[in-house]
């Protein structure tokens, strides 16, 4: 199942080019009220809201998803946890150019860790990426995002794809520089998510999908999930070690080789295959 989160927060079924209203199946989540959950609700209930989302498709208003705006799937991540340098392809095109490593050691990923980014940088495909430092150098990364669905603490590998609802292509924007990660890819729309959420079993094993990037119509990276440094099971069993993943958490997995600049007018278009195609426009602030 693909469901978008579009417009002023309607929920639609996506089905082909269309995109059908089943915003009224929300209605059986459970009331909240202060201090609010940091969960995300939908990811939460996914599973006991899909029959209705299923009943609601069948009267759905149904509009063309070129004719809507797409905001992330994951409304309210508690954490969007990501995985650097864990192509070694990526690794090695890191370390051999100084505009992407900035006279820093670039590490292993078994070395370095995982890192955070703000979860308002959070945007949707159908939102605009903002560049806020012209002087920088503003690079793209596709990573396949990871959504989970389950609270997991100290989960093991072998166990670990129960614990995903879902999947999206996620762009791990980032300015290049000396500083701390969590800086650098933390602007303001500088994580995209999109561009709708495709269930887990949709997907089957999140190894071997096949993620391409290109800006204005030039291709930029083109490689293949079956490349991760660490696959997705091992990076939720690694990431739950250290701290209790929850339902919406978000975990990017890592870009491959291929990573390059953008520019204010640049438009992105990130594929991945069984999830999708997005365009994401660039602009200035
Ligand atoms: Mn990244």
């Amino acid at each position: 199942m693909r469901i978008a989160r579009y417009d002023d927060n309607r929920f639609g079924l996506v089905e082909g080019d269309e995109v059908i209203d089943v915003t009224s199946a929300l209605s059986a989540l459970p009331a909240q009220s202060y201090p609010f959950p940091r969960t995300d609700l939908f990811v939460e209930h996914f599973e006991k809201l899909r029959p209705a989302f299923e009943a609601a498709a069948k009267t759905g208003t149904r509009r063309k998803l070129k004719d809507v705006k797409l905001l992330s799937p994951v409304a309210n991540p508690g954490k969007i946890v990501a995985a650097p340098v864990n192509y070694k392809k990526h690794l090695e095109e890191a370390r051999a150019d100084a505009g992407i490593h900035h006279q820093q050691q670039v590490g292993e990923i078994q070395k370095v860790g995982l890192f955070l980014k703000a979860t308002s940088s959070v945007i949707g495909a159908g939102e605009t990426i903002l560049i806020r430092h012209d002087d920088r150098r503003n690079d793209h990364e596709i990573e396949l995002a990871v959504v989970i669905g389950k609270t997991a603490d100290r989960v093991s590998k072998e166990d670990a794809l129960n614990y995903v609802a879902g999947y999206a292509i996620g762009l791990d924007m980032t300015i290049r520089g000396p500083e701390e990660r969590s800086l650098r890819k933390s602007l303001d729309t500088f994580t995209v998510i999109g561009p709708w959420f495709v269930s887990a079993d949709e997907i089957g094993s999140p190894s071997g999908l096949d993620l391409e990037l290109t800006v204005d119509g030039e291709a930029r990276q083109n490689a293949n999930t079956r490349d991760l440094v660490l696959d997705v099971p091992t990076l939720i069993s690694w990431a739950s070690s250290f701290y209790t993943l929850h339902p919406g958490d978000v975990i990017l997995s890592g870009t491959p080789e291929g990573v390059g600049p953008v520019l204010a007018g640049n438009t992105i278009r990130a594929t991945i295959a069984k999830v999708g195609t997005m365009d994401v426009k660039v602009g200035h602030i």
